[in-house]
This record gives structure tokens, sequence and C-alpha cells, in this order.
């Protein structure tokens, strides 16, 4: 028996050669085992009829393909599935699929598919279901890479965002080396997906560093707030960092790689949804290349939070656009079967 931990897309293609030879395979047997997978979404050994019967049982029996499995799937009406996967060590996270919305009348191919980077969350916003618990372990960059295969297999992706269960710069390495994957091996490219970050300057800035003008991604900043007080509140790891600190971070990315930084706002009922609010936020963003995305906040069960009323929404998007801010709205999706931003989680460890 092999070692339970190992598994097929665990390993460099060096490595799973050198073990497809030890199960009496051919090295180059490896290469065809990666096209299967990322080319034809076959994720079973016993469907890749092109290696023999006795080399499939093999594998199947030492080296297992994947380290994740699906346990439950939920369905919300408007076509958002949420599947929940469990890991070879037991722990679980989430990955949402969203199939792209009608436009113009017209039915659009592809989903976005919002994935997480963590079991748990150090940041522990207070209005977030997933932050609840606290940070549990990183992903590897294969158990992210493999919600893409997973999500996949519900219908081809158009877009990914890096924004489910986890804050991905606290696992950066293995953030960098699944989205390199997810843009080589799988073909979404960097301007399709988004890495959603609280915005740590100094990751941020070793990040830009790292990657330099070519990030296999785009960024967003979940700011939440203007004012260094709430921000501080709201996004408990951030507390001491200034929000112009945050926002000098994103200038750099900016500078850097020359693609835009979109800054999110949970926008919650009477708490940082008003008019002074949204000047203040304008007042900090009005010369910066940014777009702001407005997202009305999911209520949770348990929580102390409210969901803003769509005439504070549209007021705070009308302030920002007249602070000379480009900003948007989304609405939530998948809210009935709890796929919703800041839902992820909350059936598992019920509040
Ligand atoms: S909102 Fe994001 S950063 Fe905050 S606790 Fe939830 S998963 Fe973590």
């Amino acid at each position: 028996m092999g070692n339970l931990d190992e598994t097929f897309l665990g390993l460099s293609l060096e490595e799973a050669k050198s073990r497809v030879v030890q199960l009496g395979g051919r090295a180059f047997h490896a290469g065809v085992i990666r096209r299967e997978v990322f080319e034809r979404g076959v994720l079973d050994y016993a469907a890749m009829t092109s290696l023999s019967k006795p080399l499939r049982e093999r594998l199947a029996a030492e080296l297992p393909l994947l380290s994740s499995q699906e346990i439950a799937r939920s369905e919300a009406p408007d076509g958002t599935t949420k599947l929940l996967l469990r890991l070879a060590d037991g722990e679980t996270v989430e990955t949402v699929h969203m199939p792209a919305r009608p436009r113009g009348g017209e039915a659009r191919r592809g989903a976005t598919l919002c994935v997480s980077t963590q079991v748990g969350c150090p940041v522990r916003c207070p209005f977030c279901a997933s932050g609840r618990s606290g940070l549990v372990r990183n992903l590897a960059a294969h158990e992210i890479l493999e919600q893409y295969l997973h999500g996949r297999a519900l219908g081809p992706l158009r877009r990914s965002v890096v924004m489910g269960i986890g804050e991905p710069l606290a696992n950066q390495t293995q953030l960098i080396a699944a989205m390199r994957q997810v843009n080589r091996d799988l073909g979404l490219g960097a301007r399709r997906v988004t890495v959603s970050t609280v915005g740590f300057p100094d990751r941020l800035r070793r990040l830009v560093d790292e990657l330099g003008r070519h990030p296999p991604f785009q960024l967003a900043i979940s700011l939440h707030s203007a004012d260094d007080d709430q921000r501080a509140r709201l996004v408990p790891a951030m507390a001491g960092v200034p929000v112009e600190d945050v926002l000098a971070a994103g200038d750099l990315w900016f500078d850097r790689t020359g693609r835009e930084v979109t800054f999110e706002v949970c926008l919650l009922g009477g708490e940082n949804d008003s008019i002074g609010h949204a000047e203040r936020l304008a007042a900090r963003l009005a010369r910066r290349r940014a777009t702001v995305n407005l997202i009305p906040y999911n209520p949770v069960p348990g929580d102390r939070f409210l969901r803003p009323e769509p005439d504070a929404v549209e007021s705070f998007r009308a302030t920002l656009e007249a602070g000379g801010v480009v900003a948007t709205v989304r609405w939530s999706r998948g809210l009935d079967s709890d796929a919703a931003c800041g839902q992820l989680r909350s059936r598992i460890h019920p509040v």
C-alpha cells in the first residue's frame, strides 16, 4: 500500500513519472494521465481506457488521483451549485459554481467558480460565516486546483474568483502555484481569475515583487470601510493597519502590473451603508484608478448584521459615482443554498 497522503495530482510531473514506473507503467503514462485530467476532464482512472486495465487497477489501489471527494451538493433555483469537498485528512472546503446569467435575453456559456484557499480563515470578519472557527490549515496547491476540476465537471468555466473560504495572501506560495496551473493546464487566462484579499500591505508588496508585470490573476481588495476604526472592527486581522497603507499597496499593484484593483465593500445595513460612509470612501478613491464592487450583505443566522435596504445600496453607489468613482452592485447568487458570499461553511459549522 502506498503513502495514503500521496496523490497523483499532488506530485510534480517528474515525481509522477517515477511513481507510475514503480507501479508497472511507463514514464510517458504520467503525461497521458495529466492530459486525461486537464484536457478531457476525466477524474477516475477507471475511465482512462488508453491505460491498460492492470495499470489502472494498480494506480487506483496505490496512488489516488485526487485528494478531495465531493460529499454533498446543494443547488439554488438560479442554477448556483455549492459543492462540499472532503480532503484527505477529513477536513472540508466549499466551492461554488455559478452559471453565467443570460444577457439581453441571450443565454451565455460558461460559469464563474468561487474557490477556497484555506480550511477556516484567520481574519475572522464578524459578518462572515467562513471565519467563525478561525484558521484550521492552509490548502496545498493541488487542493486548490482540484476545486477547479470538481467545478468544471458541472459545466465549462468562464471565470473564477478566489473569494471562498480563507485569506489567499496568508497562503501565498500555494496560491501562486495553483493559479499558474489553472492558467496553464485549464486554460483560464490571468484576466479571468480574480483573487480577493483583505490587503495586508507587506504581503501585497512581496506579491508584487515576486510576480512583476505578469501576475497570474487580477486583484480585488476587500475594504468594507474607509474609516480606520470601523475597518479594524469589520476586518479584525487588519487592526492597526491604516486604510491608507492598504490603498498605497493597491497603488503599487497598479503601477507595477498595469491592472486596476477592484475594491469590495460588503454593505451592512445601518453599519457602513450611509451616505457619509460613501462620501469618505469616494474621497479616498477619487484620484485612484479603481472600481468599487458593492456586495449587499447576506444574513447569516445568529449574527447581528442586517441586509441593507435596496434604496441605501443605490444611494451609496450613486454617491460614489458622483464622487468620481466607478461602482457596481453585486447582489450575491445562490442565497437559497447558502452559497452566497460570507455564507460558506455556515451549514457545516452551525452558528
Ligand atoms: S470575509 Fe473573507 S477574510 Fe473575512 S473571515 Fe470571511 S473568508 Fe475570511
